[in-house]
């Protein structure tokens, strides 16, 4: 993978959280729900868990889907945004079992403040190496979750909801509509 190790994970991140408000529905009705998704995410550092937070995180969802939506002007105009609103300084560090990589924000900082920066910073990389391209939207028709391919190849097509897998029943239906005499044989 061309991509940093906290590249591929900020940009899962940020895809996850943009998907709560996707095909699905509401994946963060309430405060238990961003708790569950927190722990998921690994996302550490001060939280408050109050309905301040909660909204905080909801209403970053559709600022980082305009990433999904936006050209290259645009989307440096975003995580330029995203950056400054934070007051952002990247700083190296190394903690746990990872080695040297970039934090942006203080560990205090709030959580919806450290998602926007964690995500600004993965889609930084992506322009930076020319492969905004990579996000995309589900191609799946109705979808309209997001995903982020970094495959080799620039395959994936599908969000991870399961419309990989819708895809091709339909892919098998449609060869059984087309051909509906080859079982007599
Ligand atoms: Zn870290
Ligand atoms: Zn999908």
């Amino acid at each position: 993978m061309p991509f940093a190790h906290d590249t591929g994970q900020g940009l899962a991140a940020a895809v996850a959280l943009v998907n709560t408000a996707g095909r699905n529905g509401e994946q963060l009705p309430d405060r238990a729900a961003l708790d569950e998704f927190a722990r998921a995410w690994q996302w550490t550092g001060e939280r408050t868990h109050d309905d301040a937070e909660l909204q905080a995180v909801r209403d970053l969802r559709p600022r980082l889907r305009q990433l999904w939506e936006a050209d290259v002007e645009q989307a440096v105009g975003i995580v330029n945004g995203l950056l400054r609103d934070a007051n952002a300084l990247p700083q190296l560090v190394r903690h746990g079992t990872w080695g040297y990589h970039l934090h942006a924000t203080p560990p205090g900082a709030p959580l919806a403040t450290r998602m926007a920066v964690e995500a600004a910073m993965a889609v930084m990389d992506l322009i930076r190496a020319g492969e905004l391209s990579r996000l995309r939207i589900c191609a799946y028709p109705g979808c309209g979750n997001v995903l982020a391919d970094l495959s080799k190849n620039k395959s994936k097509r599908y969000c991870d909801a399961g419309c990989g897998n819708r895809a091709a029943v339909d892919a098998y239906r449609a060869r059984l509509r087309s051909a509906p005499t080859l079982s007599r044989y």
